[in-house]
């Protein structure tokens, strides 16, 4: 529970109890110290909370942080600085239970005991009390005086660790110190949604949030529009959690599980067993190696959860986790089932994000530049050519998907209505709406869903009519030997055939008939080239590069059967929205966007 409107009452907790709570410094770096002072103003129950950061040339000089909570009357803001005083429990049990940030009671006094602090409070709901200002250096008392104040809170914190040399000197740059102040912030903020958060460095606005704002405007305010454009809502109740936040969609899925943002009753934290189940959530839905991004507040029985195993709270420990991680990652399939899933088009001009990763006045970039038609492509609808029409119609006709159960997530029918550039495939629905699919892509998916089955006698091959003799470098022959047994599994019969040279004796079936051997020599070469930027097994890695390969290329001009046979066999597909890369498949424009567009409505 918030401290609410009852008055504070700081105690010093008994030694017993001092002796069972994690132990650590907790001030480390100028973003420990704007993590305790925002999470004891969010304890004090304030709606609105002020960050100011002054850095000189080399390092962060001040930070203060306001708010308008329930502040302290001149007695307690005494005990405030008192080790292992604290408002928030009394005895042990009462972890069982805590809601609050805070409990240990050493944040303030760590912080007094290595820079020089001036606090102003005074009670918010007592009119008639005195403001108090207390500074202290190095644990010293001195100054204790009355002065007006307004209600709430301001703790200005200045020369941080001049008395602790060796903490001072582990200070990295301020643009450092600047990220790692802002990285925090997001992750209390987007627990938060709905205080007010105000963070500025050497008077510039860094975040701004708004009070009483929804979960996505804040998302927005951090990220800008073109994220939460790309999110669907969650929100779940099952038997031991309540999920509620945002996950995004396929087509917005990142390399690493940085933007997986978590918190349990308030509290940010990481969790690697629940970010795992967010992720096993979209099941084939994202690549292997890429994640989603996510803004999830998990509602747990405070029992459940042990905060009293790390010193910063960053960890928790959650009893009956597999059974919570699994609650959670049937809540993202749910919703994911539950969702349309295709990315839609982008309105042009996209409100800048207001956090500037830099200092702001190194992020002014002219926000639109006019377009120009690129001057390569040219502007005319091609004809197929003959050969080609026979190529893809061999690369298409090989690689059928079957229609099997019906995949968890779909596209609705496409009728195909044209094609652009050898490149887009456009198309129509039932409910009138413009597609446009990603002719590569699309196909992509499609031979990558199909080299990833198998039948009751293993993988699917085509013996080749004429083994073909591949030649590769020393390098290239040690990497391709220690792959022979990887390719086999996933169809390729490979032999050694004396130095440095093999025998391809059979590839999987989706690669069709193989009359180009070039297309064999192109994915051996992708295999052994010494560019593994993707962190995946060698069978996700050949299952890969098989399906990029075979699909048919952007430029290759379709007919209109070929475009409606890759538009429908897409349809098929588990995930229609991403290729095994991550990238979109298809977008769509509604009616309405067009109209917009035109300046119809
Ligand atoms: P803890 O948060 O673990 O209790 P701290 O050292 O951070 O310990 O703070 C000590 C006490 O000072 C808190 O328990 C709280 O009663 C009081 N306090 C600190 N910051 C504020 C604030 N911004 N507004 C009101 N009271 C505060
Ligand atoms: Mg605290």
């Amino acid at each position: 529970m918030k401290q609410g409107s009852s008055p504070t009452i700081i105690r010093v907790l008994d030694q017993a109890t001092v002796n069972k709570i994690a132990a650590g410094e907790v001030v480390e770096r100028p973003a420990s110290v704007v993590k305790e002072l925002v999470e004891n103003s969010i304890d004090a129950g304030a709606q609105s909370i002020r960050i100011d950061v002054i850095a000189s040339k080399n390092e962060i000089t001040s930070i203060s942080v306001t708010d308008d909570g329930m502040g302290m009357d001149r007695e307690n803001a005494l005990l405030a600085f008192t080790p292992h005083a604290t408002s928030k429990i009394t005895e042990i049990r009462d972890l069982d239970t805590i809601r609050t940030l805070g409990f240990r009671g050493e944040a303030l006094a760590s912080i007094a005991a290595v820079a020089r602090v001036t606090l102003t409070t005074r009670p918010r709901d007592d009119e008639l009390a005195a403001g108090t200002r207390i500074v202290i250096a190095g644990g010293e008392i001195l100054e204790n005086s009355a002065v007006g104040s307004p209600g709430g809170t301001t703790i200005l914190v200045e020369d941080l660790f001049y008395n602790t040399p060796a903490r001072k000197k582990f200070q990295k740059s301020r643009a450092t110190e600047l990220a790692h102040i802002i990285g925090i912030l997001e992750g209390i903020i987007l627990a938060h949604p709905t205080i007010a958060f105000r963070l500025t460095y050497n008077g510039t606005e860094q975040i701004v949030t708004g009070r009483n704002a929804t979960r996505l405007d804040t998302i927005a305010r951090i990220y800008g529009t073109a994220t939460t454009r790309d999110l669907v809502p969650v929100s779940g109740t099952a038997p031991l959690v309540t999920v509620t936040g945002h996950i995004s969609r396929p087509s917005l899925s990142r390399k690493d599980r940085d933007r997986i943002f978590l918190s349990i009753n308030g509290r940010y934290i990481s969790s690697p067993a629940i970010t795992n189940a967010i992720k096993e959530g979209y099941g084939t839905l994202l690549p292997k190696d890429r994640f989603p991004v996510a803004f999830l507040a998990l509602d747990i029985d405070t029992t459940l959860v042990d905060v009293n195993v790390h010193p910063t709270k960053k960890l928790v420990r959650i009893s009956r986790e597999p059974e919570i991680a699994g609650a959670v990652r049937d809540e993202i399939k749910k919703t994911l089932a539950g969702h349309d899933l295709i990315p839609d088009i982008r309105p042009p001009a996209t409100p800048q994000p207001i956090v500037a990763d830099a200092p702001a006045a190194m992020t002014a970039l002219p926000r639109s530049l006019p377009y120009q038609f690129p001057k390569s492509t040219p502007l005319v609808v091609s004809e197929p050519t003959h050969a080609g029409v026979t190529d893809s119609d061999r690369r298409l006709r090989q690689t059928e998907l079957a229609p099997g159960p019906a995949p968890a997530a779909t596209l609705p029918p496409l009728r195909v209505i044209g094609e652009f550039g050898g490149i887009y495939i456009l198309a129509t629905t039932a409910s009138g709406e413009l597609m446009i699919i990603d002719q590569h892509a699309a196909h992509e998916r499609i031979l990558y869903e199909l080299a990833g089955q198998q039948d009751d006698s293993g993988k699917r091959v085509q013996e080749l009519i004429a083994p073909v003799m591949l030649h590769r470098t020393p390098r290239e022959s040690a990497v391709l030997t220690e792959l022979l047994p990887a390719l086999r599994n996933e169809g390729f019969q490979i032999e050694e055939f004396g130095k440095d040279t093999f025998l391809v004796r059979t590839v999987p079936i989706v690669l069709g008939k193989l009359e180009d051997t070039s297309l064999l020599e192109a994915i051996i070469s992708d295999l052994v080239s010494t560019d593994r930027g993707e962190r995946v097994d060698n069978r996700e890695r050949i299952t890969r590069i098989v399906a990029c390969r075979g699909a048919i290329k952007a430029g290759t001009i379709c007919t209109p059967e070929q475009c409606q046979r890759v538009a429908d066999q897409l349809r098929l597909t588990k995930n229609p929205f991403t290729c095994p890369h991550g990238r979109p498949t298809i977008i769509r424009f509604s009616r309405e966007q067009l109209d917009g567009m035109f300046k119809r409505n």
